[in-house]
């Protein structure tokens, strides 16, 4: 090599060193002693040396944060929207998530929640009027994901007490009686609950009730059995629908729970939402007065009206079910370490990783424009059997591919991630099968009805 040759490689050389660094690094150590001990090592230390400091420097990176909403829709809400959002995910990380793998094993709901629940006042969030909210679907859309993002049962508990039960008093209670229930169940001094499924008629409730009512002078007796009913062993009320013997057309009602007739006793074993307390409901002679009956419930129709306004709900749940799942597996996979590294940084775990993150975002997509045609009046029974069908079923794959990147440790209650797989599949089933929601879809874009 020529002198000029070097000249200019070692001008190369001190362009490329950053004159600062170097200064900071002399008040740190004796530069002069470092070159000298660098400069007597062999090649394989000084390799060894630099993986060293770069294991070093690879450490002090800062890890991203684990967030599931990738696309950023919370930055579309009001930042009073945005408030209520943390609130209620405040609470479910302080008040729920420490509690839930202790309800769900127990098979006991912690009743204790619920006057802290009252306090955050988001029940009946979209209804106008009546102690109510008068907010948007969205918004409600994103609090039932932030509660199924910790705990599907308490969601689903929050579902049926301002979602069903409320709603069918908002949808089809006369004035009278949803100025007289709704403010206090507003507050949650009482809870509600919504009695439609029977021990044999779940998918065809819409033409196969068996429950039936009869008008006897001022009074309604009410006779059957009523299955799965959720918060129906400790609720105040329970809003069941019955077929008129007289003009066979379905009729609701507000039953007591000290009601004679009334029976509510739990179901034990389940292996999903076990938190939730489900309940088999025997009428025998019921006795209802008039005024209990929802006096603008006149067909299967009205009580349609209230299954369209929470199936959208629930799939907003199943949104929440497939989020916290995600958020939960790529937490572990970047703290779980395996052949001395995170397992986060194996191929094949972003892989699923990604897969699971593409689905969550479709899901959450598809439901907020789901909200925004409900909060525009458009939304239609396809459109919220739809989001139902799809993103259930993307929920049941992301808590597989969730639990998978759990190992061993997937299978165990501890770590959380069992608790999502169990509850997804009930979220799955309840209001409307992946069949009857596909069948509804169906006959609407085909023009041909496809029921039996
Ligand atoms: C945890 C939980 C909570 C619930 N909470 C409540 C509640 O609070 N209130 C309430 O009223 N109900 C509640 N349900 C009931 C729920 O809505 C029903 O389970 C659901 O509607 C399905 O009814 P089924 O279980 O009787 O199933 P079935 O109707 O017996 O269906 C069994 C299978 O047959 C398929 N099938 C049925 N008919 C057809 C068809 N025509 N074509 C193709 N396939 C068909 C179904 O898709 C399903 O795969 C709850 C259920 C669960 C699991």
């Amino acid at each position: 090599m020529g002198l000029f040759e070097s000249f200019s490689q070692i001008r190369t050389l001190l362009k490329t060193i950053d004159l600062n660094a170097v200064s900071k690094l002399s008040k740190k150590v004796d530069l002069n002693k470092l070159m000298a001990t660098v400069s007597k090592m062999d090649d394989e230390d000084l390799a060894k040396m630099l993986k060293l400091l770069q294991a070093g420097s690879r450490k002090k990176k800062e890890k991203p944060p684990v967030n599931g909403d990738f696309y950023e829709l919370d930055k579309t809400l009001t930042v009073e929207e945005r408030g209520i959002l943390l609130k209620v995910r405040n609470f479910m990380e302080t008040e729920i998530r420490p509690i839930a793998n202790e309800y769900w094993n127990k098979a006991h709901f912690p009743m204790h929640i619920i006057s802290l629940m009252a306090k955050l006042n988001i029940c009946g969030l979209t209804y106008h009027g009546y102690g109510c909210g008068g907010k948007s679907a969205l918004l409600e859309g994103f609090l039932a994901m932030e509660m199924a993002r910790v705990d599907s049962s308490i969601s689903t508990f929050f579902g049926v007490h301002s979602g069903l039960a409320m709603g069918s008093i908002y949808l089809c209670g006369s004035e009278e009686q949803k100025e007289y229930w709704l403010p206090i169940m507003q507050k949650m001094e009482i809870i509600g609950a919504f009695g439609l499924t029977e021990p044999e008629v779940g998918s065809g409730v819409a033409g196969g009730l068996t429950t039936t009512c009869k008008k006897i002078g001022d009074e309604w007796v009410l006779n059957g059995q009523k299955k799965w009913i959720g918060n129906a062993t400790f609720s105040d009320i329970t809003i069941i629908w019955a077929r008129n013997l007289d003009d066979n057309q379905v009729k609701g009602f507000i039953v007591r729970k000290d009601n004679q007739g009334f029976e509510a006793k739990k179901m034990e074993d389940k292996m999903a939402l076990r938190t939730v307390q489900n309940a088999l409901i025997t009428l025998t002679d019921c006795k209802i007065p008039e005024s209990d009956r929802l006096q603008n419930a006149n067909s299967f129709k009205d009580t349609a009206n209230v299954l369209r306004m929470t199936r959208a709900g629930v799939a907003w749940q199943a949104v929440g079910c497939g989020r916290g799942a995600y958020e939960l597996a790529l937490k572990y996979t970047m703290e779980r370490k395996q052949f001395g590294r995170p397992i986060a940084g194996f191929q094949l775990v972003q892989d699923l990783l990604v897969t699971m993150l593409g689905d969550l975002t479709a899901m959450q997509t598809m439901v907020y424009r789901l909200s925004q045609l409900q909060d525009g009046g458009q939304l239609t029974d396809e459109h919220a059997s739809l989001a139902k069908v799809f993103c259930t079923l993307r929920m049941r794959s992301i808590v597989d591919h969730a639990r998978e990147l759990f190992g061993g440790n997937g299978i165990l209650l501890e770590y959380d991630i069992a608790r999502f797989v169990a509850d997804a599949e009930a979220i799955y089933s309840y209001e409307g099968t992946k069949e009857i929601n596909s069948l509804i879809v169906g006959r609407a874009i085909t023009g041909e009805s496809a029921f039996v």
